[in-house]
C-alpha cells in the first residue's frame, strides 16, 4: 500500500497540534525508536511524536487518516516481536508522557490510569495501598498500554490469569480519530459483542488505547517460594502435571536450567542460592496465613520428592526470595549478552511442555545448534532460544528458520498456539498463518478492515 511521505508542511501542522518540543526529526530520532527488543527488525519513522492528552492522540489520528498516513503507536518498546516497529515509516506515536495514574478507587478495586504508566511504578503505587495488579511480566520497564496491547502474561499466571482478565474498560481513539469508551468500572459485562476483548492484544492494530482501566486484588499477606532440584530437566518439568494432579495451584511454576542460571548468576554478578543441580523448578505460593500455605506447599514438596526432587529449599524471607526470582527475571537479558539469538514463545497444554522440551533437546543434536529454554511451566507457555553464536549469517538463517518451522509445526500437532504471551508482530506472522489458517485471518483481516479501512494504524502486523 502506498502511503503519503510526510512533508515540511506536515510536520508543521503536528507541532500544532503537539507544540514543537514533543516532535522529533531527522538526527532527533534516536536508534532505539527503529526497533524493539528483538532488534532483528529496523526501520525508522519520519516524525516521533509524544503526546500527553486523549485529544493530542485523536487530533493526531484525524489529521493521519485524512493524509493517509502511517501511525505506529509504541509504549516501551520491550515487545519481542517486531510490533512496535513502524514498518511503512510515518508517525511513531509513543505513549510514556502519558503516564497520570487518574485514581485508585479503593471502594470499587479498580485503577484508571494512561496507558504510559510503567508497569514498575504501577505495582508500587498499589502495593503501597495493600493491593496487588496480579499480572507479572518479567519486563517491568514496559508500559500498561504495551502490556495490554500484547495481553501479557508472566509469572503469576497460572494463579491469576493474564493482562486480559484485569482489564475492565478502555478508552480508544479510532483510526479516523473518534474516541470510544468500552466497558468501565463494572466486573460483569455481557453488553453485545466485547469490542474491548478485541483491542487487548491487537498490538496497535485496531485502535491507540489513552486510557484503561483495570482491576486489582487484595494483596495476599504471605508468600513462599520453593527451589526444587532436579537431577535433569525432563524430571523436574514431569513433575508439573502431578503438582496440577494434586490439585494444588501454586502462583507460579517456572522451569530453569544451569547453563541459563549460570548465565544470569554471571550477567547480575551474583550468586544462586543453590548450585548441586542441572536443573530446578520454582514454585511460589501466596496465601493469607502461614498454616494455609504451610499446608499447600507441604504437599508440594511430597509431590516432588515422590518425582525424583533432590531436595526441597524453601525460600520464606523477602531476601531470598528476591534472589532467586531477580535471577529468574534476568533470564532473557543474559542470554541476549551471550550470543544474538531468536525466539520461540509457543504455548501448548500443560500436560505436554515437557514432550515438547525434549523435542527441542532433539533439534539441537539434529541442526547442531544451541537452543535454551525456560519457561512459565505451570502455564505451558515456553521460552525457547536458538543461540547464533559463531555462525556465519547465512548458516545462522539457514537453521533458524529450520528449527523454528520445527517447533512452530510441533506446537501445532500438540494442540499449541504460536504465542503465549509475546505476540505475533512481524516475526511470528507466517506461523500465525500457518497454525489459524485461512478462514481464522480472513475473519481476522475483516476486523482490521471495519476498524481501519484506510489501513493506517500500524499497517503489516499480525494479519
Ligand atoms: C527481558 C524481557 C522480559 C520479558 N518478559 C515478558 C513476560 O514475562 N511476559 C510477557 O508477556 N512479555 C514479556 N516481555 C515482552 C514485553 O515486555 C511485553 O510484550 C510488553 O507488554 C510490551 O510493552 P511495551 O510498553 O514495551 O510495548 P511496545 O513494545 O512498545 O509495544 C508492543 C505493542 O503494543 C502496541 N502499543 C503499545 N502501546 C499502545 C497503546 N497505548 N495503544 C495501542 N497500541 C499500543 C505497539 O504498537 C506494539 O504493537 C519481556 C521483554 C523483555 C525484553
Amino acid at each position: 500500500m502506498h502511503y503519503k511521505k510526510l512533508t515540511q508542511a506536515d510536520i508543521d501542522h503536528l507541532k500544532s497540534i503537539l507544540s514543537s518540543e514533543r516532535v522529533y526529526v531527522g538526527d532527533q530520532i534516536l536508534e532505539d525508536y527503529a526497533h524493539d527488543e528483538l532488534a532483528e527488525i529496523k526501520v525508522f519513522p519520519d516524525v516521533v511524536l509524544e503526546p500527553e492528552t486523549t485529544e493530542e492522540v485523536a487530533n493526531i489520528m484525524k489529521f493521519a487518516s485524512e493524509h493517509h498516513i502511517p501511525v505506529t503507536p509504541r509504549g516501551s518498546g520491550t515487545g519481542l516481536c517486531g510490533a512496535a516497529v513502524p514498518k511503512e515509516g510515518g508517525i511513531l506515536l509513543i505513549t510514556t508522557r502519558m503516564n497520570k495514574v487518574f485514581e485508585i478507587d479503593e471502594e470499587n478495586l479498580m485503577a484508571v490510569v494512561q496507558p504510559g504508566v510503567i508497569l514498575l511504578n504501577f505495582i508500587e503505587t498499589v502495593t503501597k495501598l495493600g493491593l496487588m495488579y496480579p499480572p507479572d511480566p518479567g519486563e517491568k520497564s514496559a508500559t500498561l498500554g504495551g502490556n495490554v496491547m500484547t495481553n501479557a502474561g508472566g509469572m503469576r499466571a497460572v494463579q491469576y490469569g493474564v493482562t486480559r482478565d484485569y482489564v475492565e474498560g478502555m478508552e480508544v481513539v479510532l483510526p479516523d480519530g473518534e474516541v470510544i469508551e468500552l466497558g468501565g468500572k463494572v466486573v460483569k459485562n455481557s453488553s453485545g459483542y466485547s469490542l474491548k476483548d478485541l483491542i487487548i492484544g491487537s498490538e496497535g492494530t485496531l485502535g491507540i488505547i489513552t486510557k484503561l482501566t483495570l482491576r486489582l486484588v487484595p494483596m495476599p499477606k504471605k508468600q513462599v517460594s520453593l527451589l526444587i532440584p532436579y537431577a535433569s530437566l525432563d524430571d523436574a518439568i514431569d513433575t508439573v502435571p502431578k503438582i496440577i494432579n494434586a490439585k494444588l495451584v501454586p502462583t507460579a511454576i517456572e522451569f530453569m536450567e544451569r547453563d541459563v542460571i549460570n548465565a544470569a548468576t554471571e550477567y547480575l554478578g551474583k550468586v544462586f542460592p543453590d548450585s548441586s543441580a542441572p536443573a530446578y523448578l520454582l514454585l511460589t505460593f501466596y496465601g493469607n496465613s502461614k498454616s494455609e500455605l504451610e499446608e499447600v506447599y507441604e504437599q508440594a514438596a511430597q509431590v516432588c520428592l515422590q518425582n525424583k526432587a533432590f531436595d526441597v529449599l524453601i525460600a520464606n524471607t523477602k531476601e531470598r526470595q528476591d534472589s532467586i526470582w531477580e535471577t529468574r527475571g534476568t533470564f532473557l537479558e543474559a542470554l541476549k549478552a551471550m550470543s544474538h539469538l531468536e525466539e520461540c514463545d509457543v504455548v501448548v497444554p500443560r500436560n505436554k511442555v515437557a514432550e515438547f522440551v525434549k523435542f527441542t533437546d532433539g533439534l539441537e543434536e539434529k541442526y547442531d545448534i544451541r537452543i535454551r529454554s525456560f519457561g512459565h511451566a505451570g502455564d505451558g507457555n515456553l521460552h525457547i532460544y536458538i543461540l547464533k553464536d559463531e555462525l556465519v549469517e547465512e548458516i545462522w538463517q539457514t537453521k533458524r528458520l529450520a528449527v523454528m518451522d520445527e517447533m512452530y509445526q510441533r506446537a501445532k500437532e500438540l494442540k499449541g498456539q504460536v504465542s503465549g504471551e509475546h505476540g505475533i508482530g512481524t516475526a511470528k506472522k507466517p506461523y500465525l498463518h500457518d497454525s489459524l489458517g485461512l478462514i481464522q485471518i480472513e475473519l481476522m483481516r475483516k476486523i482490521k478492515a471495519s476498524f481501519d479501512p484506510l489501513n493506517i494504524l500500524n499497517p503489516g502486523k499480525v494479519v
